[in-house]
């Protein structure tokens, strides 16, 4: 069958046409977003089917055996707060956490964690595999059947077509099919279709994307080298350990009082690159694929290759090599720093020339994969494709790279594709409640040219959105769509009365100054040399509240954050009026004089909703937008005065 065939379309008179539907929703792909909208929509209490083709790749870290980092660890507390279970999985399987830019501001503190890659994904194999409503096929989807949308007019998505030619039928389609679409892997001058490492690649699902008219792009990512432990000089190498306290990931951990970590911990380790080894990049850069041209994707700028360091810092005589270890019952070592593709036996010179690494051995060899992705732009707040009801997108086939990312749209993609398969109200979060948030806004109004990652930069509101009250901001709108139960909802409430607790306390309870002056406990949190473990200290009625760490965290923020958390709350609310200004969708942008070419193409070809989303798209400035805001006031007006009364 040619993948033309695929795409089936046949008239249907109706959404919900109970008989001719296996299941309520089809997930495709067991990733990082494939299982949280698989789980997300089992919560909300949909039947549905799971579609992956490696049954024992579920879960499965593709990179770097690690969760969180600035801006990705806010991500994976608000999964979590969501209701998600990433952040528990994370907890369990940890072997070395550590809370990041604890000496800056709340705002940028994220947790980062190095996992024990086997159990990770079996821990989420069994999450998957033990909860009702979640049925999992062994199979890859291979198209898509579409419909006549008799009610809209157009197309609307109503199953998927199995690997063994099996039609699933289903109203909603979530796709999260990660790097694996007519994906092929790079190692030198070597070439071979995979999306992955000795797993296949798919391209009737991109011949389907394609055929529905969607416009798809091309990216890249790579993966460094995996080293055997035996053959490093560890005794050489600088160890970078944990938090001697470390903080987990989930609110659910933190509030059960479970042994945590649950696993030993272990050491990281770091080495640099040498002068020796950028030669040798040099000297074969010609064989790296990016660079003969073999690979069209782009990659990310901000984790290139060494071969885009060396050659884009030739200043620079070294390059941080962090050894990380993949597990605790393993000898697999993941180089992070170094990911390259230029062939294996340039890889193994010059990893031997760096400190520590004389003698080490290749368990794999570093490899870079390009794969088709679906231009965003085309997706809308739900991260439903807007020309093909029932069709939902999510995680790194919407041009981002990640494991939190992927999980927050996984998680977004499939609570939206069960509420609206039974008519109830989507589930959308602003720029101003969440990362996810941020993340979902960037990606409908943009045409990625490089991977797409969080950053704490990229969220203009990110005093009011930290890590450490993610479960504030997000559980009890969560609860209400119904993604989160009873119990999560009354332990996030139980929190926050401790964290009042204390905020009154710290009213109330006042101590004297250097001068003699008492003073309110809170006026001395407010002085940034004092923090709240040191009250703590000093006032046992303060201590005897026994709060967990990310409450500590989160009155002192509060306290020292006060004022300009309230002003950030005012330019919410100034915002909020702009952001949510309409565009009409008949506005001629070609014709409207003052915008700069860029931006009138942007807008043109983008169509944003509204002004708000007009402002995000790169290549739109403040001087079009002020433009655009005049004309549709202009145009409000005129409508306003000749409309009848
Ligand atoms: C070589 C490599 C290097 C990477 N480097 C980085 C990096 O440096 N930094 C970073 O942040 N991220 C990196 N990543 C990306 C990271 O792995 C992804 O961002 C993350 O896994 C995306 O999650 P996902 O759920 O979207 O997709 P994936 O985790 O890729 O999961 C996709 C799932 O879909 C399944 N699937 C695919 N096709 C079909 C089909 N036709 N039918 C059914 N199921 C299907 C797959 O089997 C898999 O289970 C890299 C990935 C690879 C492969």
């Amino acid at each position: 069958m040619t993948p033309a065939h695929r795409v089936h379309c046949h008239p249907s008179p109706s959404r919900h046409r109970l008989a001719e539907r296996s299941h309520d929703v089809i997930v495709v792909g067991g990733g990082h977003a494939g299982v949280e909208a698989a789980l997300a929509a089992a919560r909300l209490g949909v039947d549905v089917a799971l579609v992956t083709p490696r049954l024992d790749r579920i879960g499965e870290m593709s990179c770097n055996p690690a969760i969180g980092g600035l801006g990705k660890g806010q991500l994976a507390r608000e999964v979590d707060a969501l209701g998600g279970v990433m952040g528990q999985v994370i907890d369990k399987t940890g072997i070395q956490f550590r809370m990041l830019n604890t000496r800056k501001g709340y705002a940028v503190r994220a947790p980062r964690a190095q996992a024990d890659r086997h159990l990770y994904r079996e821990e989420v194999t069994r999450i998957v595999e033990s909860t009702s409503g979640v049925t999992i096929i062994g199979l890859p989807a291979d198209g898509l059947i579409i419909e006549a949308n008799e009610r809209e007019g157009g197309q609307r998505v109503a199953g998927v077509i199995l690997g063994d030619g099996t039609r699933l039928l289903a109203p909603a389609v979530v796709m999260t099919t990660g790097t694996f679409l007519s994906a092929i892997m790079h190692t030198g001058e070597e070439q071979a279709e995979g999306g992955r490492v000795g797993e296949a690649a798919f391209a009737g699902l991109s011949h389907a994307l394609t055929q529905l008219g969607l416009s798809l792009g091309r990216l890249k990512t790579g993966t460094p080298p995996r080293l055997d432990t035996e053959g490093i000089d560890w005794d050489r190498l600088e160890e970078q350990w944990g938090d001697v306290d470390p903080q987990p990931f989930s609110y659910a951990t933190e509030d059960r009082g479970v042994l945590f970590p649950t696993l030993p911990q272990v050491a990281c380790h770091i080495t640099y690159t040498s002068e020796a080894a950028h030669d040798l990049i040099r000297q074969n850069i010609h064989r790296a694929p990016m660079y003969a041209g073999r690979i069209q994707g782009q990659g990310p700028r901000y984790c290139p290759s060494v071969e885009d360091k060396v050659m884009r810092f030739p200043d620079r005589d070294r390059h941080q090599i962090f050894l990380e270890p993949e597990g605790l019952d393993t000898r697999v070592i993941y180089a992070n720093g170094i990911s390259t593709s230029l062939p294996a036996e340039v890889q193994e010179q010059f990893v031997r020339t760096v400190e520590g690494l004389e003698r080490t051995r290749f368990i794999r060899h570093g490899y870079a994969v390009e794969y088709d992705f679906v231009m965003p732009a085309q997706l809308d707040p739900t991260l439903a494709v807007s020309r093909v009801p029932g069709l939902f997108l999510a995680g790194q086939i919407n041009g981002t790279s990640g494991y939190e990312e992927a999980a927050a749209q996984g998680l977004m993609a499939g609570a939206n594709a069960a509420l609206w398969v039974t008519d109830r109200a989507p589930f959308v979060l602003g720029r101003d409640q969440a990362y996810v948030g941020v993340l979902v806004d960037d990606l409908v109004v943009s045409q990625p040219t490089e991977p797409y990652r969080m950053f704490t930069s990229r969220a203009e509101y990110r005093l009011m959105l930290r890590q450490d009250n993610a479960d504030e901001r997000l559980t009890a709108q969560a609860s209400e769509c119904g993604l989160v139960g009873d119990e999560q909802l009354a332990r996030m409430t139980a929190r926050r009365a401790g964290k009042d607790r204390a905020l009154e306390l710290l009213r109330t309870t006042r101590r004297s100054d250097e001068s003699g002056n008492s003073r309110a406990l809170i006026d001395w949190l407010r002085r940034p040399e004092i923090d709240f473990a040191q009250l703590e200290r000093e006032n046992p009625e303060l201590a005897e509240l026994e709060l967990t760490p990310s409450q500590r965290v989160g009155v002192e923020a509060e306290v020292k954050y006060e004022g300009y958390v309230e002003r950030q709350k005012r330019d919410v609310d100034r915002l909020a009026r702009q952001e949510s200004l309409l565009i009409p969708q008949d506005v001629d942008f070609a014709g409207l004089e003052g915008l700069s070419g860029e931006a009138r193409e942007k807008l043109a070809s983008l169509r944003p909703r509204t002004l708000g989303a007009a402002t995000r798209i790169a290549g739109v400035n403040p001087p079009d937008v002020s433009l655009l805001a005049i004309h549709l006031e202009r145009r409000r007006r005129a409508e306003s005065i000749h409309a009848p009364d």
